[in-house]
């Protein structure tokens, strides 16, 4: 079994290629997470995630049943090691859609998973795919921008950095990846210079000056 691990801020279009690997690779089975987090519309229990409350998810901390947790955005996100025994006894491999903390969390245990992080080719185009989200207003997106770059900043020890300038291409690129019986892990330099590149444009650029000057500060 290979557990594939995808991490990508909001915006660099993580769901849309998930949604299609899984439609398009048998093999592999969405890993469903427990979340404290409250349903959204159409969301189902089991379906999307378990969804629990604070106190069942610190039991379960509490009772070692989770992989790996973490607090995203107020909320608690957590691997059970049930789910990814289920999907081992299925034959299949996990697909976890976590965030950066949980992979560093989950790392060190688990020897057979190989991680991708998905990155938007430039902070206007991270900035227009949080934008095109509509109902969001300009301090959400602010605040989705900026988790979206702590992520990046922090984005370290992926096997692989994918770019996703345009849907197909990443998606042939995931799509070679999964497939692969040992996907080849490439050089992150590449990826990891985006990333300072990306932080640095952020601390600098006059777009993003203001922005923070129209947000009030
Ligand atoms: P959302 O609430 O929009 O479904 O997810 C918010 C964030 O939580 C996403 O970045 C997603 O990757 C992350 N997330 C979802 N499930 C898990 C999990 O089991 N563990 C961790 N660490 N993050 C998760």
């Amino acid at each position: 079994m290979t557990v594939f691990v995808v991490s990508a801020p909001s915006g660099a279009g993580k769901t849309t290629l998930n949604r299609r690997l899984l439609k398009e690779c048998p093999q592999l089975e969405m890993s469903i997470s427990h979340t404290t987090r409250p349903p959204r519309k159409g969301e189902k229990e089991g379906d999307h995630y378990h969804f629990v409350s604070r106190a069942e998810f610190e039991a379960m901390v509490q009772n070692k049943a989770f992989i790996e947790w973490a607090e995203v955005h107020g909320n608690l996100y957590g691997t059970s090691i049930e789910e990814l025994q289920r999907i081992e006894k299925a034959g299949k491999n996990p697909l976890l859609e976590i965030d950066v903390q949980g992979w560093r969390k989950a790392r060190p245990l688990l020897r057979n998973a190989f991680s991708i992080f998905i990155l938007p080719p430039s902070l206007k185009d991270l900035w227009h795919r949080l934008e095109s989200r509509g109902s969001d207003n300009l301090s959400h997106r602010w605040l989705r921008f900026q988790n979206a770059m702590d992520e990046i900043k922090n984005a370290k020890d992926y096997d692989v950095f994918l770019v996703n300038r345009d849907l197909e291409t990443a998606f042939g690129e995931l799509k070679t990846l999964v497939l692969s019986d040992k996907p080849e892990h490439r050089a992150q330099q590449e990826g990891l210079l985006l990333c300072e590149k990306l932080n640095e444009e952020f601390k600098t650029a006059d777009w993003i000056k203001g922005l923070k000057q129209q947000l009030g500060g």
